[in-house]
């Protein structure tokens, strides 16, 4: 038995390269399609959003991809993150499992966002781009472009989702530090913006929707790209360098987990920790248990269908096959905005269509008790969105405690919620509500599924 309760990995042991689990698949994940022509796009389509490394890394099926030295020197501000014996959690909980943590709470905007914001912007850079268009929800994103952003000399807008413009101030002050420019979405600036303000003045706005805004304003403006905090492989990719990690750091502490657990809104972090484990899977090692957390408000990954969909609101993205909520669902304003999403990555929804992940979906007042129990033992208080993947944790070892068994369990603890206390105000004072998702709007939005030929 380890007591130790913190694993640090020494700067010179920081991973020098992403893992690209498209290298290891036994079945390819389904083409993206042009929405015109119902084709598979090829990297031109891409262009006018994306700089060209990004896009070839979207495509690449080479197991390792290089850090670029520029990139690992601004990790190393916050890299290797630390991981963490949960001891006291155990002690709470009773159960004999040991619980790991790895904390991604220590990068500059809080959460593991950085870990791809920074190559974006470095790409971007190297391309000679010197704007940035971007959406936000809870406003950990924006906020973590926002600081790539300023590394790099790029000027970055951000559209918020105007619900939580409105009601958090500090991110978008967080960002305005950094010297992004910050916009309620849906906004006057764009077409897209305008035609749902025509409907809705009083919108309150949603994910897809403000990615509809960021991508019109790149693909009509020659100077300015876009850029996407999670869903897309490049970005899931460069999340991997959590598990590559967390790899390292449990064969210090001489343990391998039985079971990892993630949120999921887009499915990045919950990638950067498990596909490079999942990686080894497929090459023959180890089998683990793999279990994705989402908000049982908006079930993409266990209530949603895997069919072709667009990845906003106005339908201006190509085409992936992913579980999806459809493209017109506004999920409730709960409270992990960060996992208010209607489509999930289609990695992560590729390999829950082959089994190799596990989903489950848990209310929002079950993950606040959750992560207020895991506060009071260990000191962190949690995002939302992490309160999904310590709930996870602690029933894995309820079950373990039930089963008398003393398994291994890591979770991502993706980011700390000190911008997110109105969440915990309103949770103590018993107002967020449970709310299941609303089964016509839902029935509505996958009715409007695009229809793509066989
Ligand atoms: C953005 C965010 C999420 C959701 O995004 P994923 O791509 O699913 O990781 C979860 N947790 C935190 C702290 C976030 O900032």
């Amino acid at each position: 038995m380890n007591d130790r309760t913190k694993f640090l990995l020494d700067e010179s042991r920081m991973p020098k390269h992403w893992y690209n689990i498209m290298a290891d698949l036994p079945v390819p994940p389904a083409p993206v399609l042009h929405p015109g022509t119902m084709q598979p796009v090829g990297p031109d389509d891409l262009a006018p959003l994306f700089p060209m490394e990004l896009i070839l890394q979207e495509v690449s099926t080479e197991r390792e991809i290089e850090i670029p030295e520029p990139v690992r020197e601004v990790f190393r501000l916050w890299r290797p993150s630390p991981l963490f014996r949960a001891h006291r959690l155990e002690k709470a909980l009773g159960t004999p499992a040991k619980i790991y943590y790895k904390y991604e709470g220590v990068s500059p905007a809080g959460s593991h966002k950085p870990n791809t914001a920074v190559p974006q912007a470095w790409y971007n850079a190297q391309a000679g781009i010197r704007k940035l268009t971007t959406e936000t929800g809870a406003g950990q994103w924006g906020s973590s472009l926002a600081f790539a952003g300023a590394l790099f000399g790029i000027d970055v807008t951000v559209y918020q989702v105007r619900v939580s413009y409105d009601q958090k101030p500090y991110r978008r002050a967080l960002m305005e530090t950094y010297g992004a420019k910050c916009l309620p979405s849906p906004s006057d600036t764009t077409n897209s913006g305008r035609a749902i303000l025509a409907q809705n003045p009083n919108h309150p706005g949603s994910l897809g929707i403000a990615i509809s805004e960021a991508v019109e304003i790149a693909a009509t403006h020659d100077d300015t790209k876009y850029s996407l905090g999670s869903v897309l492989n490049h970005v899931l990719m460069h999340q991997t360098i959590i598990g590559q990690e967390a790899m390292l750091q449990l064969e210090m502490a001489g343990d391998d987990p039985d079971v990892i657990v993630g949120c999921t809104g887009g499915g990045s972090n919950f990638a950067g920790i498990c596909f490079p484990f999942i990686g080894q899977q497929l090459r023959g090692g180890r089998k683990r248990r793999i279990v994705a957390v989402e908000p049982a408000a908006c079930p993409s990954l266990t209530r949603g269908k895997f069919a072709y969909d667009f990845g906003d609101t106005a339908h201006l993205t190509p085409l992936t096959k992913m579980h999806t909520l459809g493209s017109t669902f506004t999920p409730p304003g709960f409270h992990a905005g960060g996992l208010r999403y209607h489509g999930m990555a289609p990695l992560v929804s590729h390999l829950k269509e082959l089994n190799l992940i596990e989903a489950t979906a848990y209310h929002q007042n079950a993950c606040f008790e959750a992560g207020v129990l895991f506060a009071r033992a260990e000191g962190i208080v949690p995002a939302p969105e992490a309160n999904h993947a310590v709930k996870g944790a602690i029933v894995e070892a309820l079950r373990c405690k039930a089963e008398g068994k003393a398994e291994t369990i890591l979770f991502n603890l993706c980011g700390h919620g000190h911008f997110d206390m109105t969440a915990y105000i309103n949770y103590a004072a018993g107002k967020l509500t449970d709310q299941t998702y609303d089964e016509k709007e839902l029935a509505m939005a996958l009715a409007g599924l695009p229809s793509v030929p066989a």
